[in-house]
């Protein structure tokens, strides 16, 4: 045990935790973690993104006197805004990669020697290169290894990795310094696995709760086209002058969707892997630094940013998993503010994705995972219940963040409506597709309807009651109660099953969910957000002018000093200075978020605006 200052160890965390981040408390299970490090043991900590997992090596090694952790992160962007971060708190931190000079690298390895740095970030396949020539006046330094993205190392994770092989020789080589294995994907063969190829066995595993309550899960089923794209409109125009991410499924998708927008006056740039580096940087920055609200992008996007302040996400097309869908909604709120994620899924998802996953390498478990995946857009309950359910969670009670808990389904007795379909279906000798059947229910007197003589089937036009979108959304719920399957060697024709059969025959009843559509309001008061808190215990109202006042405040300093909005501060220590409003530096110091350094560097514009908003004419 080291000697701290004449302070427990404990109490000398949480001292630097409120002067180089400006917080009062550890998070979940951040000290335990903490603590077991610093005891020298190897750990696997598992938590969802914006849980405060660099916390978890950052403060041990700042702890240490004379020593340095080892971060080892697979993407040199988000090495690059961790060390940004970092460094505008104070803390020595620096990156050993092969973007930069040798002369930078050698200068790097000079401080590490002369213990002048806190924390060192690197790729893995530098680190096994480097180490080798590393003398021990440098290795008898290192204090921790952090793995970050652990999972990298798992061929069953989704996002393997070879360079990550190596580092299991890390610990053969160091045995004595203990290894933090970090990753936010939970599932059970991945983790086990990372323990073994990291060759610690003994680890102790750290299982946060995977939950994400500040996001608000929504789920829009059926729209398709200029409709989908009209409620998209509707949905960002609620968050106005908010940052967003639209994930769409291909290329091309992406910058229709950011052309619409932009044609209606919402300022929108595609992200999609065929772009060059330079464009995908610009956008990336321009996010970033606030100047560019909506990226639309396919799933590379977000990956290597840590954009604290993502107000929504919105996947306009149905990701192939859950894994998927919860990285990328993942990325907003990781402020802990209220943010909101919303799904469209429709039939041609479904189809385009079964025909992925029948295409891939693995079609068992793709498939397995697609359905999860249309289990979780159907779901007539709690949708954080399935979530979480599938991450192996328990949670045994209705969220009142989603939209099933905020609208509960009405069920009803659909068997009329089945037998309408299936009907359709027979009577066209299962020789056609989904919006087909539409068409023939609904009267639509369409080409291929008439050429093949389908408006004179005794079905025609007995659904003409409801809307496109309402058939297209019952027959979607009808696919997925099994009753009819698409035959994708079969121009992806509607073929009944026995089940079907049963319920044509009125042998079966069945129960749907009624169609609503839905209208995107300004939704009421969050139930969780972290500023509802802060009001009620400090009986003080969030003045929103004010916010944006210092919204503008931080976003002269970030440009002027060329990093992230964010990075300045958060857009939550924003709101606690709206609500609090101090006018001195040793008011100002003890807001959330704001630590030593950040307060000298910033008290002055900030109270001055401040001031200034109480008292305009002094
Ligand atoms: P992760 O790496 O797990 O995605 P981060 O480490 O980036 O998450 O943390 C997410 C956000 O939460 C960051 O803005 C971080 O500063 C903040 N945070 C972490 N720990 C705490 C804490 N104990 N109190 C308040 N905020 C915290
Ligand atoms: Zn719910």
């Amino acid at each position: 045990m080291g000697d701290y200052n004449g302070l427990t160890r404990q109490e000398y965390a949480l001292a630097l935790l409120r002067s180089c981040y400006g917080y009062d408390s550890f998070r979940g299970q951040q000290w335990d973690i903490i603590n077991h490090t610093l005891d020298g043991k190897d750990s696997i900590v598992l938590m969802p993104t914006g849980g405060g997992k660099s916390l978890c090596y950052q403060i041990p090694s700042l702890m240490s006197e004379q020593g340095f952790g080892i971060v080892i992160s697979p993407l040199l962007a988000l090495m690059n805004d961790q060390i940004n971060a970092l460094q505008q708190n104070g803390v020595p931190a620096l990156a050993l990669n092969s973007e930069k000079s040798d002369a930078e690298n050698r200068q790097t390895v000079d401080l590490l020697m002369q213990g002048k740095v806190k924390l060192l970030y690197i790729s893995p396949e530098k680190l096994l290169s480097e180490i080798e020539r590393w003398s021990s006046a440098i290795t008898q330094r290192i204090c921790l290894f952090a793995v970050d993205e652990a999972h990298c190392i798992s061929q069953w994770g989704h996002d393997f990795r070879p360079e990550y092989t190596q580092l299991g020789t890390l610990k053969q080589r160091f045995p004595d310094i203990p290894v933090m294995a970090l990753t936010a994907t939970a599932d059970r063969i991945t983790r086990n696995d990372i323990g073994k190829q990291l060759n610690i066995p003994e680890a102790r595993l750290f299982i946060s709760s995977f939950d994400r309550p500040n996001i608000s899960l929504n789920v829009v089923q059926g729209s398709t086209g200029r409709q989908k794209f009209r409620q998209i409109v509707q949905f960002i125009n609620l968050h106005q002058g908010e940052s967003g991410i639209i994930y769409c499924l291909r290329r091309k998708d992406t910058e229709k969707m950011a052309a619409d927008l932009t044609r209606l006056g919402i300022k929108a740039e595609p992200f999609h892997a065929a772009m060059s580096v330079s464009e995908k940087q610009r956008v990336q920055r321009d996010f970033i630094n606030d100047d560019l609200k909506v990226v639309c992008a396919t799933i590379a996007f977000g990956m290597g940013i840590d954009k604290s302040n993502v107000r929504y996400v919105i996947h306009s097309n149905m990701p192939r998993n859950i894994e998927s869908y919860y990285q990328e909604i993942g990325r907003s709120g990781r402020d802990g503010l209220p943010a909101d994620a919303l799904l469209f899924y429709n039939y041609g998802d479904v189809v385009t994705l079964q025909q992925f996953a029948l295409q891939s390498g693995q079609v068992q478990v793709n498939m397995d995972k697609l359905r999860s995946m249309q289990q979780f857009a159907e779901s007539g309950v709690c949708r954080r219940r399935i979530l979480l359910n599938y991450f192996n969670e328990r949670f045994d009670h209705d969220c009142h963040n989603c939209d099933v808990c905020d609208n509960p389904p009405d069920r009803f007795d659909g068997t009329t409506f089945a037998q309408m379909a299936l009907s359709a279906i027979k009577r066209a000798d299962e020789q056609i597709g989904m919006y087909t059947v539409t068409d023939i229910l609904r009267g639509m007197r369409k080409g291929e309807i008439i050429d093949k003589g389908y408006d004179r089937l005794k079905t025609f036009g007995v659904g003409h009651d409801l809307s496109t979108f309402e058939w297209n959304a019952y027959l979607l719920q009808m696919l997925q109660l099994g009753l009819f399957d698409v035959a994708y060697d079969d121009n992806k024709h509607l073929k009944i099953t026995e089940y079907g059969n049963e319920v044509l025959f009125g042998r079966q009843h069945i129960e749907l969910n009624r169609v609503q559509r839905r209208k995107f309001t300004a939704k009421k008061e969050p139930d969780t957000p972290a500023i509802v808190l802060h009001e009620a215990a400090s009986g003080k109202q969030l003045d929103q002018e004010l916010f944006e006042k210092l919204r503008d405040v931080r976003k002269a300093i970030a440009q002027a000093s060329k990093i992230a909005p964010y990075m300045v501060f958060s857009d939550k220590t924003l709101q606690a200075m709206a609500t609090e409003k101090p006018t001195t530096m040793s008011e100002f110091g003890i807001l959330y978020g704001v630590g030593q350094v950040k307060c000298q560097k910033y008290w002055r514009p900030f109270t001055a605006a401040i001031r200034n908003h109480l008292s305009p004419n002094d």
